[in-house]
């Protein structure tokens, strides 16, 4: 309980608190991560997800995907998505900047989310980069890769695949806020993954604290200031829960 009560100390003292989230965030609303003891990289080989392999076998990755990437029924967020979210209202949080290509931190109610990866819900014209909602696409997909209606190209899910560069845009805004940032919070990731793997790196060189909130080890726990062993859903609202205590005593 000590941990809470020093990263809610650090929230409260901060002028500008960043968190970097991975599929950890969102394995309680039942999306599987990839390196966890279920993840998804125990069942599927990654390398089918090289952005060569896709445009070798654009029908399969699109099966896989579909299988893999596009939730059953509804998929809600929760109680840490949720926490961030909080913290970013309460004036405790900067942004949030994800690995994950869900959308649950929107749909939480984050406001500022840097999405690395891209997301899910759309896809894009690998032609002629047209884009489209993902709903739309598979409302008419036939087990064959879908294909743009403006230039006939093969579509790809939005996402990116390994081999792919990042999307420029959002790489430098996350850049910038792990510079800008005099706390940075890694929840829910590996780290396995660059460059997104650089950014606590970063942040670490310009002075700020690192605080790492993940079931498991990670790659850079070594470079933390405060790592706290746990499950995100739980540990977020006792953060914020201890912010809100801290407020009322003083
Ligand atoms: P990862 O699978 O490499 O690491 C996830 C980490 O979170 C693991 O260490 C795991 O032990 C931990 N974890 C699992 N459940 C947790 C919980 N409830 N609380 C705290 N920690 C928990 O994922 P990553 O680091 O995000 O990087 C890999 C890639 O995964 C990213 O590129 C991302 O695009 C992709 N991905 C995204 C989603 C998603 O959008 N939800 C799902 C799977 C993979």
């Amino acid at each position: 309980m000590e941990k809470i009560f020093q990263i809610a100390d650090l929230l409260n003292r901060s002028s500008c608190a960043v968190a970097l989230t991975g599929a950890g965030v969102s394995t309680a609303s039942g999306i599987p991560d990839f390196r966890g003891p279920q993840g998804i990289w125990r069942s599927v080989d990654p390398s089918k997800f090289e952005i060569s392999y896709f445009y070798q076998n654009p029908d399969e990755v699109w099966r896989l995907f579909t299988s893999i990437f596009v939730p059953k029924g509804e998929v809600a967020p929760n109680a840490a998505h949720r926490a961030l979210a909080q913290l970013e209202s309460m004036g405790r949080l900067c942004a949030v900047i994800t690995q994950n290509v869900d959308g649950l931190h929107q749909a939480a109610g984050s406001v500022r989310v840097v999405e690395l990866h891209g997301s899910v819900k759309y896809a894009v014209c690998t032609k002629c980069g047209m884009k489209y909602t993902l709903s739309e696409v598979l409302s008419k997909y036939n087990g064959s890769a879908p294909r743009c209606r403006v230039c006939g190209g093969i579509l790809k899910p939005d996402v990116v695949f390994f081999g792919e560069p990042l999307p420029q845009e959002a790489f430098n805004e996350a850049v910038l806020l792990s510079e800008l940032a005099d706390v940075f919070m890694v929840i829910g990731s590996s780290l396995a993954v660059a460059p997104a793997n650089r950014l606590p790196l970063i942040a670490k060189r310009h002075g700020a604290k690192i605080v790492i909130i993940n079931s498991g080890p990670t790659e850079m726990d070594e470079i933390a200031d405060i790592v706290v062993e746990g499950r995100a859903e739980e540990i977020l609202p006792k953060i914020v829960e201890a912010l809100r205590a801290s407020y009322s005593e003083g």
